[in-house]
């Protein structure tokens, strides 16, 4: 199946959870640039590409630099609410 860009794509859920519109960015009518990663992204073989693309070492590695600092502040905030709830 041959698959150009479209805007739906955004909004396809992809396999970590979120939505491939949460990385992509379009760069022509057949490839997308990943925000994470900075790879380009041939969009061709569909969403099996962004897929295979968002799973890949290079992706999750980029992915889990940035929510590592997510989950820092989420831990602290958590750990706030627990002091909270002893006092
Ligand atoms: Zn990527």
């Amino acid at each position: 199946m041959v698959l150009h860009y479209s805007d739906d794509l955004l909004k396809t859920p992809d396999p970590n959870g979120g939505k491939f519109g949460d990385w992509i960015v379009k760069k022509d009518t057949f490839n997308v640039t990943c925000r994470l990663c900075k790879s380009n992204v041939c969009i061709k073989e569909g969403e099996k590409a962004l897929a295979k693309h968002s799973s890949s070492a290079k992706h999750h590695k980029a992915k889990g630099a940035q929510a590592g600092t997510g989950n820092i502040f989420q831990a602290f905030a958590q750990q706030d609410a627990k002091q909270r709830e002893y006092k």
